[in-house]
């Protein structure tokens, strides 16, 4: 089934259009990456479908209805959770307190605190910690636990490893196994293409605000991602 349908969405920055007519669907279970040149569009499109940057044309459907004019809250009522680049936990509550936070009005589903700390026994130790006192993969872990004590049906991860160590890496990517193996459906901006690749089902590449790749990642030639990539080969 179809969960989410992105119908040629433009969006813009000023007199900037940052995203050019991009069209793709996401079926229920899918990890699809998206890739591309800093300054591609990944978050301006990440962003249009959590509700926190208004569309300029097109249409986004979720689960059978249109987006439009719905705001971000009710969008992570509807199941649509968003991590944001640069995670934004509270640094002064703790681990625990920044996922119960998250919990307190969401969705009814299997994850709770209890279901999550067992999910990422990494952070069971760490509960009673300040989010301003966790390292880099600490926070990323944190905020993609933070966002599924939402019950989402549909993940939205910016910039999954930008800026963690390769330790840091491994660790937030172990919270990747725990969603696909959870069947939830996510769509994660990723800089590291070996790591997008090997983790997504599927990739869509975005070049200059439009989509130069949309493929299954299974059978794709690394010539193909880079002419998308750059443009050229
Ligand atoms: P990056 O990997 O660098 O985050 P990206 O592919 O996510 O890149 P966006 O951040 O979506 O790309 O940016 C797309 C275009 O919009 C770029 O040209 C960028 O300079 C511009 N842009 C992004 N945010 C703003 C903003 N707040 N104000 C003005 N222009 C912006």
């Amino acid at each position: 089934m179809t969960l989410l349908r992105v119908e040629n969405v433009e969006a813009r920055h000023g007199l900037l259009q940052a995203v050019r007519g991009v069209t793709f669907g996401v079926t229920e279970g899918e990890i699809l990456a998206l890739i591309g040149a800093n300054g591609a569009g990944k978050t301006t499109l990440l962003r249009t479908v959590a509700g926190a940057h208004p569309l300029s044309g097109g249409l986004i459907s979720y689960d059978g209805s249109y987006l439009t004019g719905v705001p971000a809250h009710r969008r992570v009522r509807r199941g649509i959770a968003y991590v944001p680049e640069g995670r934004r936990l509270f640094p002064e509550f703790t681990v625990e307190e920044n996922l119960l936070v998250a919990g307190r009005r969401a969705r009814s589903g299997r994850w709770n605190l209890t279901t999550v700390l067992e999910a990422f026994p990494a952070l069971q130790p760490l509960r009673g910690r300040l989010a301003s006192r966790l390292s880099g993969g600490q926070q990323q872990a944190t905020a993609i636990a933070r966002a599924l004590m939402t019950n989402p049906r549909l993940l939205l991860i910016d910039e999954v490893s930008l800026g963690l160590s390769p330790k840091a890496v491994e660790e937030v990517y172990a919270c990747m196994t725990v969603l696909r193996e959870s069947g939830t459906t996510v769509i994660l901006v990723e800089q590291d293409l070996g790591r997008a690749l090997s983790t997504a089902g599927r990739v869509i590449c975005l070049l200059e605000g439009r989509i130069a790749l949309d493929a299954k990642t299974e059978g794709l030639t690394r010539d193909e991602v880079v002419t998308a990539y750059f443009g050229f080969h």
